[in-house]
């Protein structure tokens, strides 16, 4: 089953971008993921083809037509879609449970804003789930939704090789990940840590699992809160 991304962009020309290099770029030729692009301002309804107006109730900047990305909506969707996203900084944080579930859906649609966003309507109308990549303002939503497919894509089935590697990476345990290191042994005067030299696993396995939770505990006091607390009630 392929997983079906359609973007509604006023910059479709951005896509496939980065997303055409590497393991999701090898996955778009494999049809394991497909992209399509549509562009708003096809959708406008004069001939200047405006897509945004002023804001009700004054203030800077330009917002973005409900009118118009509706057309292009229906245009695109004849049957009513629950699959649809509007990366909005106001979103819910995008988080690596939240892309396991997303994954799993057999189609998304992504809508990117532009200028101040998007007429609150339209997003009430089409039942939108709105999805943030931070706590932090872009200039638009292609970068949001880049990073949004590519952790999603990544975790289709068949797409990283080893589902050992998923497994063990930051998030998937609720950790983040624990130091890396590959030859040579001795670089510029740092040494490799002797214990993953020499082949005892279980020893490894315990040196990373407690490197993993001190690194959580220094840096993301959030997490390791999250951590314990599932540990504590797991524990009973
Ligand atoms: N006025 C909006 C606000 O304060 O929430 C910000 C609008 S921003 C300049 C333009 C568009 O960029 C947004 O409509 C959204 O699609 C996208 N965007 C910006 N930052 C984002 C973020 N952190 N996560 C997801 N989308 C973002």
């Amino acid at each position: 089953m392929t997983f079906a991304i359609k973007i509604f962009t006023l910059y479709p020309e951005i896509f496939p971008g980065p997303l055409q290099y590497s393991l999701v770029g090898r996955a778009l030729q494999e049809k394991k993921w497909s992209l399509e692009t549509v562009n708003i301002r096809d959708f406008a309804f004069d001939r200047h083809k405006t897509v945004d107006d002023t804001a009700c109730g004054g203030g800077p900047g330009m917002v973005m037509r409900a009118d118009v990305i509706d057309r292009a909506l229906k245009f695109h969707y004849p049957v009513f879609s629950k699959s649809l996203i509007y990366l909005s900084p106001r979103g819910i944080p995008l988080t690596q449970e939240y892309v396991k579930k997303l994954a799993q859906r057999p189609s998304v649609g992504l809508l990117c804003g532009r200028f101040e966003g998007v007429d609150q309507r339209v997003l009430d109308a089409w039942e939108f789930e709105e999805v943030s990549i931070g706590d932090f303002i872009l200039t638009g939503g292609e970068l949001p939704a880049m990073a949004l497919i590519d952790a999603c894509v990544r975790v289709l089935p068949g797409v990283i090789g080893s589902a050992e590697s998923l497994e063990e990476e930051s998030f998937s345990q609720g950790l983040l990940e624990y130091p890396q290191y590959t030859r040579p042994r001795v670089w510029e005067g740092r040494e490799v840590p002797d214990i993953l030299l020499q082949g005892h696993h279980e020893q490894i396995r315990r040196w990373r699992q407690a490197q993993a939770e001190e690194i959580t505990r220094v840096r993301r006091p959030d997490l390791w809160k999250k951590y314990c607390d599932t540990r504590d009630k797991e524990k009973g």
